[in-house]
């Protein structure tokens, strides 16, 4: 079935439309953490896109179908499943943050976002923090480097450097890195203001993902938000990788950096349906006004009813099942452990993270950090033939992305690292 199923991909889907594996798995199903194939074995799954909590949540299921057989049309129809998700939604928000444009992809989030700023502010120029993903609509490609390296910087992005303390110019030894990282971003503003192009936006992931799995810096977002708001730049924060909880301190990454953090525009998705297409860009009242009159906002599936009850349940699920502390803690745990193997393996480089989202880099030399592209491919490989799924991130590709379902536990990351070892351990 496998080599029928790649026959037509080859023959039906773009060349650019890459699979996990050089020997891909054929996927039956999925439970909780694991995945089976079509011969019935598992894997576990560290590589999670989207199920925040765990693959065919039997609350989700059960939420969608009864949505699904209840009512299912568009939001110029008044019901009640679109206004108590938005209620709740808003609810694990900052005061203010408290319109929902509900959309179907972090892309269009982002799009919508950035056009917003764009209206009100009147000006073109985004900043961005470099190797940052974004998305792939026309205008997010655009602040994506990922995608605009194959085309060209846009004269309108201005990317600034990562704040990455393994490899950037301010390490984890400097207390003031964050502060120092955001001074670029910060001189970024002046310096624009200063050509007669002050910017519109800056646009931030509170977990870099395509950088690399970079945690922000503390004292990075508070004084970049405060010197923004001072230029009259809009904050937007890009949350489709790591809100809903997955940073276990907080549930909004943007949070973790402080309470002077709150952005103008927060954008999210993946797991906001625990796979269920659904996504939406959050605003204040008072940009919504400003914006109406530019357009009215419709997106035909944007509020769907039977993502918004899937999305109000997983709220519930979230909160019921104690979750956002299992991230924190045996999110921790993992990282623990995989910093253990560090003594004995000289591959890894560094092991960063927050909750459960985190990062494992591979070095060919711990003092050059020549990324270990292929042989983290490689390990990955290996990986999967032990029954445990991960992938690589990062601009060289030599990072491992570890974000497994917020229901990962002890005994997960014990089976994960204990593979990982033995993998180091054999060779690759
Ligand atoms: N923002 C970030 C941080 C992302 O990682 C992604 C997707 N990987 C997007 C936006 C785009 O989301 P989508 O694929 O749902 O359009």
């Amino acid at each position: 079935a496998i080599d029928k199923a790649l026959e037509a991909r080859r023959k039906h889907l773009p060349n650019t439309h890459p699979t996990y594996f050089a020997d891909p798995i054929a996927m039956a199903r999925a439970r909780d953490c694991l995945f089976y194939d079509e011969r019935g074995l598992s894997y576990l799954d560290a590589l999670n896109n989207v199920t925040l909590l765990g693959h065919g949540h039997p609350r989700l299921v059960d939420a969608a179908t009864r949505q699904l057989g209840r009512l299912n049309t568009n939001t110029r129809f008044v019901y009640d499943t679109l206004t108590e998700y938005a209620e709740r939604l808003t609810a694990t928000l900052p005061d203010g943050l408290d319109v929902v444009y509900f959309v179907n992809s972090g892309s269009e989030a982002n799009d919508l976002a950035l056009r917003m700023a764009r209206f009100l502010t009147k000006r073109d120029d985004i900043v961005i923090i470099d190797d940052a993903y974004h998305g792939y609509t026309t205008v997010v490609a655009d602040v994506s480097p990922s995608r605009y390296r194959n085309y060209g910087k846009p004269d309108t992005t201005h990317p600034t450097p990562v704040p990455d303390r393994y490899r950037g110019a301010y390490g984890y030894d400097d207390a003031d890195a964050g502060a120092k990282y955001a001074q670029h971003v910060i001189d970024t503003f002046d310096r624009l203001a200063a050509e007669g192009r002050p910017p519109a936006a800056f646009l931030y992931e509170s977990l870099l993902a395509g950088g690399g799995q970079v945690v922000l810096p503390p004292g990075y977002l508070e004084p970049i938000t405060a010197a923004a708001a001072e230029r009259g730049v809009l904050t937007i924060a890009d949350e489709v990788q790591v809100g809903f909880g997955r940073l276990g301190e907080a549930f909004w990454g943007f949070q973790t950096q402080g309470p002077g953090v709150v952005p103008d525009f927060v954008t999210m998705g993946k797991a906001m349906g625990n796979g269920f297409p659904m996504a939406a860009m959050v605003t204040t009242r008072e940009i919504s006004r400003a914006f109406d009159p530019a357009g009215r906002f419709f997106s035909t599936y944007g509020g769907n009813p039977v993502a918004c009850a899937v999305g109000l349940e997983l709220l519930e699920v979230v909160a019921d099942e104690g979750l956002q502390h299992n991230a924190l803690v045996v999110g921790q745990y993992l990282r623990d452990r995989l910093a253990g193997l560090a003594d004995r393996h000289p591959l890894i480089g560094d092991v960063r993270g927050q909750g459960f989202y985190s990062g494992v880099e591979f070095v060919r030399d711990r003092e050059t950090k020549e990324p270990a592209s292929e042989e983290t491919l490689t390990i990955c490989e290996r990986l999967k033939d032990r029954g445990v799924l991960v992938y690589p991130t990062g601009p060289s590709w030599n990072i491992l992305k570890l974000k497994p379902p917020l229901t990962f536990t002890r005994g997960h990351a014990d089976e994960f690292t204990d593979a990982l070892d033995a993998v180091l351990e054999t060779g690759w």
